[in-house]
C-alpha cells in the first residue's frame, strides 16, 4: 500500500472494538512469577488476596491461563465515550526528521484524567461496586491514577480515598482538585491516619513522600474499614490485563491497513501501558506467528530494568503487600526529585519483568533534559503537547527513526503515547526555565536499595 493510502488517523468502528482483554500471561511458556506471602514466602491464594482485593480483581490477578477474559458491557459502554483512542501516523514528524521510517503512536491522553489509566479504573470500580462494596482506597503518585479512578468511583457511585504523594500534593494542587470535585478524599503521604504513615514519619521527619509508602497507607486504609478494598493503578497482572484495550485496538487499525510494526516502544513505569500496548503482539512474537522488537523506555534516574535485580521485593516501603518477583531497585529506593513522575516506582511489573529476562523485550535509560527535548519537537511539530511519561516513548522513537535516516531502513515503529502534558506544566515550566537537570544515581546510591531487597533460600541467596 503507499504512503498516501495511510490515513493521518486510523479509526475504528465501535463493532470494531475488543470485547474480550487478552491475557498475555496465557501464552508465556515462562510465567511471571507467583506473588508470595511477605511471612510465609508461600504462593498466595485466592482467599488470602481478597481480603484486599477485589474478589474479581484478585481471580484475574492469579489467572494465567485464560487468553481472553470478556470485557462486561458496563465497561464496555463507559470506554465508547473516550475510546477508540486514535491511531496516528507521525507524517509531520517524519518529514521533519527526514527519515524513512514509518512512525505511528496510539495516544491514550485524550480523555479528562489525561492518560490511559481510566481503561483499568473504571473495570476495578465496576468490579468493586458489583462486590456490593461501599468504597475503595488506592495511592496516586502524579496524579493520574488517583484522577481516573476517581473519575470511575463517581461514575459507579463509589467512596474512593487516595493518598497522594506529599511532594505531588504540594506541587499539583489543581490534580486535588479535579479528585474532590469527582468527589474524592484527597490525603497527602506520608500522614498521620494510618500506623504506617505515622511510623514512616516519626522516621523520616520532613519526607516528601514516595509512591511505595503511599501504598502502605492505602492498604491499612482498606484492610481497617469495613468494606473497602483496595486497587491499585499499575504493576499488578489485572491492570496489564485492562489495558490490553490498548494494544488490541492497535492492532485491529493496523492490520485493517495491512501495517507491520517492525519496533513497539512504551514507556514504563509500573509497566501497564507498555504491557497492554504490547500484549497481542507479543502473543504473536511467543506464539511464532510474527516478531517485533520491543523496546521499554525508563527514566535514567530510576533504572530498575536496566540496572536493577530480578528478585522478589517488596511492592511496598511499609512492607504490607505480597512479595513480587520483578527487576527492582528495592522497596527503599527514593528517586531524586525528576519530572516524570509517573514513572518513578522502584519495581516493575511481574509480566514484563518475565519476559525482559527471557529477553524478549529490551530496555533503555534516558536522560531528563532530552526526554524534554524530544517532547518539545514532538509538540511543536505534531500538536499535542505529550506527558512528560510519555516523551521518554518519544525520544527512543526520534532515535530510532533517526538511525533509520542512517541506514536507510523503512522500519515501521509504533509507540505509546499515554497522555497529555497539561498537568505537569511545572515540568515544563523548570525546562524552560532552564533549570531541570539530570541526576543519574551512582552505584553507591543504588546499592543501599538493593541491599533492602529481602534475602531468604532462592531470593538472592
Ligand atoms: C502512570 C503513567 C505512566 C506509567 O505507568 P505504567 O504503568 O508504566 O504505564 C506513563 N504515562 C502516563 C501518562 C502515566 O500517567
Amino acid at each position: 500500500m503507499s504512503k498516501n493510502e495511510i490515513p493521518y488517523k486510523i479509526y475504528l468502528e465501535e463493532s470494531e472494538m475488543p470485547k474480550s482483554w487478552y491475557n498475555l500471561r496465557a501464552d508465556m511458556k515462562n510465567k511471571p512469577a507467583p506473588l508470595l506471602h511477605p511471612g510465609t514466602h508461600q504462593p498466595l491464594k485466592l482467599e488470602e488476596l481478597t481480603p484486599i482485593f477485589c474478589e474479581e480483581l484478585a481471580k484475574q490477578e492469579l489467572d494465567d491461563t485464560t487468553p481472553y477474559i470478556e470485557i462486561p458491557e458496563e465497561i464496555r459502554n463507559f470506554y465508547k465515550m473516550y475510546r477508540p483512542s486514535p491511531l496516528v501516523r507521525a507524517y509531520c514528524l517524519e518529514k521533519q526528521l527526514g527519515t524513512p521510517a514509518k512512525i505511528y503512536y496510539k495516544f491514550e491522553g485524550n480523555n479528562t484524567s489525561g492518560s490511559h489509566k481510566l481503561n483499568s479504573a473504571i473495570a476495578q470500580a465496576y468490579f468493586a461496586k458489583k462486590q456490593g462494596l461501599k468504597g475503595v482506597t488506592t495511592e496516586t503518585g502524579a496524579g493520574q491514577w488517583g484522577t481516573a479512578l476517581s473519575m470511575a468511583c463517581a461514575y459507579f457511585g463509589l467512596d474512593c480515598q487516595v493518598y497522594m504523594v506529599k511532594v505531588s500534593y504540594e506541587q499539583k494542587p489543581f490534580r486535588r482538585e479535579v479528585m474532590r470535585t469527582y468527589g474524592a478524599k484527597v490525603t497527602p503521604s506520608p500522614s498521620d491516619t494510618t500506623n504506617v504513615g505515622r511510623a514512616i514519619l516519626k522516621q523520616f521527619p520532613g519526607t516528601t513522600g514516595s509512591l511505595g509508602c503511599a501504598i502502605s497507607e492505602a492498604v491499612e486504609a482498606a484492610t481497617s474499614q469495613e468494606g473497602y478494598r483496595y486497587v491499585l493503578g499499575s504493576v499488578l497482572s489485572q491492570v496489564l490485563l485492562h489495558q490490553s484495550v490498548i494494544g488490541l485496538e492497535t492492532m485491529t487499525a493496523l492490520d485493517k491497513y495491512g501495517i507491520k510494526p517492525d519496533m513497539i516502544i512504551g514507556c514504563a513505569g509500573g509497566g501497564s501501558n507498555l504491557g497492554g500496548l504490547i500484549a497481542p503482539f507479543m502473543g504473536r512474537k511467543l506464539r511464532g506467528e510474527a516478531d517485533y522488537q520491543i523496546i521499554a523506555v525508563e527514566p535514567a534516574s530510576c533504572p530498575s530494568f536496566t540496572r536493577g535485580v530480578y528478585a522478589y521485593d517488596f511492592c511496598d516501603t511499609g512492607h504490607v503487600c505480597p512479595l513480587a518477583k520483578m527487576y527492582t531497585l528495592g522497596s527503599e529506593f527514593i528517586p531524586s526529585a525528576n519530572h516524570a513522575g509517573g514513572l518513578r516506582y522502584h519495581g516493575m511489573s511481574t509480566v514484563l519483568s518475565q519476559l525482559y529476562d527471557d529477553k524478549l523485550i529490551e530496555a533503555r535509560s534516558v536522560e531528563q533534559t532530552s526526554v524534554f527535548q524530544a517532547a518539545e519537537q514532538f509538540a511543536r511539530i505534531e500538536g499535542i503537547l505529550p506527558a512528560p511519561e510519555s516523551s521518554h516513548a518519544i525520544r527512543v522513537a526520534i532515535d530510532e527513526a533517526l538511525k533509520c535516516k542512517e541506514t536507510g531502513e523503512e522500519k515501521t515503529i509504533v509507540f505509546g503515547l499515554t497522555g497529555t502534558g497539561y498537568f505537569d506544566l511545572v515540568a515544563y515550566q523548570k525546562y524552560n526555565d532552564g533549570e531541570m537537570n539530570d541526576y543519574i544515581p551512582t552505584d553507591a546510591d543504588l546499592k543501599k536499595g538493593i541491599d533492602q531487597i529481602p534475602r531468604f533460600p532462592g531470593n538472592l541467596e
